[in-house]
């Protein structure tokens, strides 16, 4: 929801851009913290979802730990301000290079995905004379019931090392001089909207945790990932429910008083406090389709895409604002709607934001703005077509 002063600055700018609300994310991390802080959870921010430095230092402001995925995440992070000891490092795929710069800035873990990375680390931690703190991130065959592309704990999916790889890692933990095992990882997908997936990652969580105790390896860290989803449908129904999540793993999850809980929420966090806006360049009708070109595309928001994701598509056109209330603007419903195709500039079929949207009549200059953008959404922009460099706006620049 834009206030009339947002829609009148934003007409004054160049776009595309994307917007951050940076009250509405205070608000979310706030209801976060608040619902997880009775249990005593710990929860690391996933920053791949959002890298900007004024979400970072806000995040990191409020006591949030990171979660990162390349060398360079672990670098800005601590550049940033986040506290090493807060830090963790997940990836299928981290090089030698990674490893070391991560050894060397003693974050808090190595979330490990499969036999030979556990090799690769305890061979690099002591040429350095060092003990790499590592957690076995495993892949639980646990269905997210989400999008195929954003499903990560499926024996098929490339993360994780899979059950039966466990007895080598436990054998390599047991014998090994550099390194010290603090737990176990899991993150098995994003944008899940049924909860009672976690009830089963819940269930595994704890047979693993009891295998590794049977094997001589005491977990001292439960992390369960992240992935709550956000409602793409309702970008005004803006905070999601992180008291059922978390009520969730303090039901199912059981976990002594020398055990820590550990989450990794990257969309939830920021999903809904920024939306791209963009300009309509043209408007083209046809026998068959109509089609609203705007000035930004999968350049600057790749979801779509990149996995057919779901973004509410709004006109915010002042000219819509009939008596300069918000209320007063028509509503995607009304009948006299045109249905549209909302495409973007680059030369791909797939840069399309949306098929047969209805929105009010639309004219070449209108304001569009695409909302829930918050998450892999300004992280993803690409320079394809040699497009300019994003840009963007804060709630506290004007
Ligand atoms: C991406 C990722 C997350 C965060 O996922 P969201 O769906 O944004 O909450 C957490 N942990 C790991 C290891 C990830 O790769």
């Amino acid at each position: 929801m834009f206030s009339d002063k947002d829609i009148a600055h934003f007409s004054k700018l160049e776009t595309p851009f994307y917007y951050y609300d940076l009250d509405l994310l205070q608000r979310t991390l706030s209801a976060c913290r608040a619902a997880a802080s009775p249990h005593g959870f710990h929860v690391h921010y996933a920053m791949k979802a959002n890298f900007n430095a004024s979400v970072l230092k806000k995040i990191e402001a409020l006591g949030f730990g990171a979660d990162c995925v390349s060398g360079n995440e672990v670098k800005k992070a601590i550049e940033i301000g986040f506290d090493p000891k807060k830090v963790v490092f997940a990836g299928v795929g981290k090089s030698d290079k990674e490893i070391n710069e991560a050894l060397d800035l003693d974050i808090f873990c190595f979330n490990v995905e499969s036999v030979q990375e556990l090799e690769v680390i305890n061979e690099l931690a002591e040429k350095k004379g060092k003990k790499a703190k590592v957690a076995i991130r495993i892949n639980p065959n646990v269905d997210a019931y989400t999008h195929a592309n954003i499903t990560t704990g499926l024996d098929e999916n490339k993360f994780g090392v899979n059950s039966w790889d466990l007895p080598a890692c436990a054998e390599i933990l047991n014998i090994s001089t550099s390194l010290d095992f603090v737990g176990i990882h899991f993150h098995i997908g994003s944008q899940i909207t049924n909860l009672d997936v976690y009830k089963n990652l819940c269930v595994k969580v704890n047979e693993f945790s009891n295998w590794f105790e049977d094997h001589g390896l005491k977990v001292s860290v439960l992390n369960v990932g992240g992935g709550l989803g956000i409602d793409y449908h309702h970008p005004d129904n803006q905070i999601p429910d992180f008291e059922s999540y978390f009520k969730i793993f303090a039901t199912f999850l059981t976990v002594r008083t020398d055990q820590e809980v550990h989450f990794e929420l990257g969309r939830a966090l920021v999903g809904q406090s920024a939306s791209l806006i963009s300009k309509v360049l043209y408007v083209k009708t046809g026998k068959k389709k109509n089609f609203i070109i705007l000035d930004a595309g999968m350049t600057e928001l790749m979801r779509p895409a990149l996995y057919h994701a779901y973004h509410q598509i709004e006109n915010i056109s002042p000219r819509l604002a009939v008596d300069g209330s918000q209320a007063s603007r028509p509503q995607a419903t009304s009948a006299d709607h045109i249905n549209y195709d909302v495409v973007g500039p680059i030369c791909e079929s797939t840069d399309c934001f949306g098929k047969e949207i209805a929105l009010p009549q639309t004219f070449r200059n209108d304001l569009i703005a695409i909302r829930s953008a918050g998450a892999y959404g300004e992280v993803m922009a690409s320079h394809y077509n040699l497009r300019e460099d994003v840009r963007v706006v804060t709630s506290d620049s004007y």
